[in-house]
């Protein structure tokens, strides 16, 4: 399975520290809930919803009087299993384009350097691979190497790219970008943007822009805001969904680099912080390395 293979470190070095934290015990006791919450917090889980997981660990320790360690997977899958439950799963999961929304609009954000351009190339070869007809849109107008970068990936993928140059104004571009995709009757557009977090208000600014020039081409669009996150910066990870979800409305995440990291548990840690569903993963540098992300395989695969 592809999804073990971006796990892979993450699930090592977990089930390593998990051993540890349990050797020698029977009986999950307090020693052992303290050595777990360890585990999770040095997993990258996150604070509060490492909490969580213990809270609700701790209850039923406690009402089952005792809870031998060989358990601790199985409960510890059911929690998490639990805990992704509550987060909202849109409804056009995934690589589906939902109907009567053509084209299907996509503005993809997030900081330089995580993964965007990337994320948007491999987004591109799947939609293609689907039969769809994609158009990529180089609204990252704040960096020459945006635009050139993007275009790489149009020609690898082969998909029609608009832009214009460096310092033009990312609304303009979107708008050509929609414009030139409704004249070619494409199916998805995938917009890029520039991540600038230094300024928030400028960045919420540009962002409601484009979206209000965007909707003057395609009404309510962009159907989707895909926040692309650096799964191996850990703690970052969450600050910046945490920037973006102020500046503007995320309805999906896409966390990439999970391959070579063992900070994998980012994924459940912003799940949950952020009710927002992950859609994709990115596990490694080539075309084929973005995978569909569901919460509950993730869980199977990773407590199999
Ligand atoms: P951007 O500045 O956010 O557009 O970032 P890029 O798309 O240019 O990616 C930055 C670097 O991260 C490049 O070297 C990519 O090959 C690499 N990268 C992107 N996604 C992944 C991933 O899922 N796994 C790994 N290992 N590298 C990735």
């Amino acid at each position: 399975e592809t999804l073990d293979k971006g796990l892979e470190k993450t699930k090592t070095n977990f089930f390593s520290k998990l051993g540890k934290a349990v050797a020698g015990k029977s009986k999950v006791d307090d020693d052992v809930l303290d050595n777990l919450e360890e585990v999770l917090v040095t997993s990258d889980v996150g604070v509060d919803t490492t909490l969580k997981i213990i809270t609700r660990i701790e209850a039923r320790v406690a009402r089952d009087k005792y809870v031998g360690t060989e358990e601790l997977n199985g409960i510890l899958r059911e929690e998490i299993a639990g805990l992704l439950s509550e987060t909202d799963q849109n409804e056009n999961v995934g690589l589906s384009v939902p109907e009567g929304k053509k084209p299907y609009v996509i503005m993809v954000v997030g900081v330089n350097g995580v993964g965007k351009t990337t994320t948007i190339g491999k987004l591109a070869y799947q939609y293609k691979k689907q039969g769809l007809k994609v158009v990529l849109g180089a609204a990252d107008t704040f960096r020459a190497a945006a635009i050139d970068q993007l275009q790489v990936w149009a020609d690898r993928v082969d998909v029609p790219i608009v832009k214009q140059q460096m310092g033009s104004d990312p609304a303009s571009v979107a708008f050509d970008t929609l414009s030139s995709a409704v004249t070619q009757n494409a199916d998805v557009v995938i917009i890029d943007t520039a991540g600038r977090l230094h300024n928030k208000v400028n960045l919420m600014n540009e962002l409601t822009k484009v979206k209000r020039v965007m909707q003057k081409v395609v009404e309510n669009t962009p159907h989707e805001v895909l926040l692309v996150l650096d799964g191996s910066t850990g703690q970052n990870a969450f600050e910046q969904a945490k920037q973006f979800t102020k500046a503007t409305e995320v309805t999906a995440l896409a966390i990439t680099k999970l391959d070579g990291t063992a900070k994998g548990g980012v994924v459940i840690g912003i799940s949950d912080q952020f009710k927002i569903p992950v859609k994709f993963i990115g596990v490694g540098e080539g075309i084929e390395d973005l995978q569909v992300f569901n919460k509950y395989e993730f869980v199977d695969s990773f407590f199999k």
